[in-house]
């Protein structure tokens, strides 16, 4: 079978990719995804019969149209400070105008009622700085799981008739023919003059493979390690009214690490996420009223990056949270009193408390998985924020571990998000280049409009 365009990926990356091409060209396009069609896709997970991750070989939590995004938050932020550094390839205002375009066409599919929040003006910033803290600048499109999810099904309808796509189709081997390009699909072959590969943190092994087979330079990349907080939501009521998601960094006194916050979800969930067979924690929250909850989660994060005599930054973080999954059987939860004490937390403990977890997880101990100076320093946040959020640091405030952040080598791509084969671009998280939705979507259009010639 032979196509114009075959996009390898059906998350944000690739959906955007298809998108531009079908709307701007006649070019036969064909999308190949590992995962299921969006309205199959199901994490078993149900509170009663199943109550942890069973580890699906498919995660539909991570893959099947939509890609890690599908059941996310889908928080777009519109910013060049953090979320990925396409900026580095395209520049600052391209950049931008692609994520505003992104923007605009979830809009157009469904997201028009939902809030855009922004940073710029608000009182916060001097707030921050005046307790050692540092509010990133960025506009967020928050669409909320629910929205997320309509946005995603109202543009698969517009797509279906104008392109090929081709679920449980995971791309086994990819090959340069000089010209154009051939997959290996379920016993199966296809072919295309163009080739977007958009594989996301799922495909990362894979992609890793065709980078060695076609000898493409890749470069090792940092892991981000940490905690998702939870507590009442009056706590930060007043940063989430104003800003929805605010992202704090605070250089911490002792090591000089920079801690940060990550993924806040006002009145939202804390969830299990399923990373090649280890769980971590992630959150997520609803933009319906009926599904909030009376907490707010957010992440703390700590970057790590090793380059030399080790430089498997990713195996670090999997380490840590195998560690994790040996002691807790999955996530580990601890009131923020008990790890102060230096005590493991119990049920006993948790159910006296008066932040009510939203999430099963085991009752432990931190201190015992997490190194000690990403610990300290995620101690010292927690103090520093609850000088603008007090409260933050009470004994009952939840923390869960471990997250970690995953990110995808980075391929070597140039300012067209082109590898050294002409023609054969990797965009989004599986190019190491993005870490969100913004991000991932905009490479995608870029490509695309690389590839009409725009
Ligand atoms: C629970 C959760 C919540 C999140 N919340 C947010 C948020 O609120 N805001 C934000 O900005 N980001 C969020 N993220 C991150 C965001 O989802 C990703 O940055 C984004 O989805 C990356 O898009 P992508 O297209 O590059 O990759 P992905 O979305 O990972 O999509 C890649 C797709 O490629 C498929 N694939 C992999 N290998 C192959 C293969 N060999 N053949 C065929 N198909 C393959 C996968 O199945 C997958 O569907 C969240 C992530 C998770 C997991």
């Amino acid at each position: 079978m032979k196509y114009d365009v075959i996009i390898i990926g059906a998350g944000p990356g690739g959906i955007f990719s298809a998108y531009e091409l079908a709307a701007k060209s006649d070019l036969k396009v064909a999308v190949f995804e590992a995962g299921h069609p969006l309205e199959k896709r199901r994490c078993p997970i149900d509170g009663k019969k199943v109550k942890t991750c069973i580890k699906c070989p498919i995660c539909s939590i991570m893959s099947g149209f939509g890609g890690a995004g599908a059941f996310s938050d889908g928080k777009y932020n519109i910013t060049n400070d953090f979320g990925g550094t396409l900026y580095e390839h395209i520049g600052k205002d391209e950049a931008l105008r692609l994520m505003y375009y992104v923007d605009e066409i979830n809009c157009a599919h469904g997201g028009a009622g939902t809030t855009m929040y922004s940073t710029s003006g608000t009182p916060l910033k001097k707030i921050c700085m005046q307790n050692k803290l540092m509010l990133l600048s960025a506009s967020v499109r928050h669409l909320g799981t629910d929205i997320n999810y309509t946005v995603l099904g109202n543009i698969y309808e517009e797509l279906k008739d104008r392109v090929d796509f081709f679920f449980d189709s995971p791309v086994t081997k990819l090959e340069v023919l000089e010209p154009g390009y051939r997959v290996y699909c379920r016993d199966q072959v296809y072919e295309a003059d163009k080739c977007i590969v958009s594989v996301g943190r799922s495909g990362s092994n894979w992609m890793s493979d065709v980078c060695e087979q076609l000898e493409i330079p890749t470069k090792s990349n940092r892991v981000d390690i940490g905690v998702r907080v939870e507590l009442p939501a009056e706590i930060f009521e007043h940063i989430t009214d104003e800003l929805y998601e605010s992202k704090i960094v605070y250089r911490t006194e002792k090591f000089e690490d920079n801690v940060r916050t990550f993924c806040m979800n006002p009145h939202g969930i804390v969830v299990n996420e399923n990373t090649n067979g280890i769980i971590t924690v992630n959150g997520h929250s609803f933009e319906a009223d009926d599904k909030k909850t009376g907490n707010t989660n957010f992440a703390l994060l700590v970057a790590k990056h090793f380059s030399v005599p080790f430089s498997e930054s990713n195996n670090y973080g999997e380490s840590i949270a195998r560690l994790s999954n040996m002691l807790g059987g999955g996530v580990i939860v601890q009131r923020f009193g008990d790890l102060e004490r230096g005590r493991r937390s119990t049920e006993k403990r948790i159910e006296e408390g008066s932040v009510r977890p939203t999430l099963m997880a085991t009752p432990g101990d931190l201190s015992l998985v997490l190194p000690k100076r990403i610990l300290d320093g995620i101690i010292e946040m927690i103090y520093a924020l609850d000088k603008i959020a007090p409260g933050t640091a009470n004994d009952d405030t939840l923390l869960y571990g471990v997250e970690v952040k995953f990110y995808n080598m980075e391929v070597e791509v140039d300012d067209h998000l082109e590898t050294r084969y002409p023609g054969l671009y990797v965009i989004g998280d599986g190019s190491g280049v993005t870490h969100s939705l913004s991000h991932a979507s905009a490479s995608g259009v870029y490509v695309a409009r690389e590839i009409i010639g725009e």
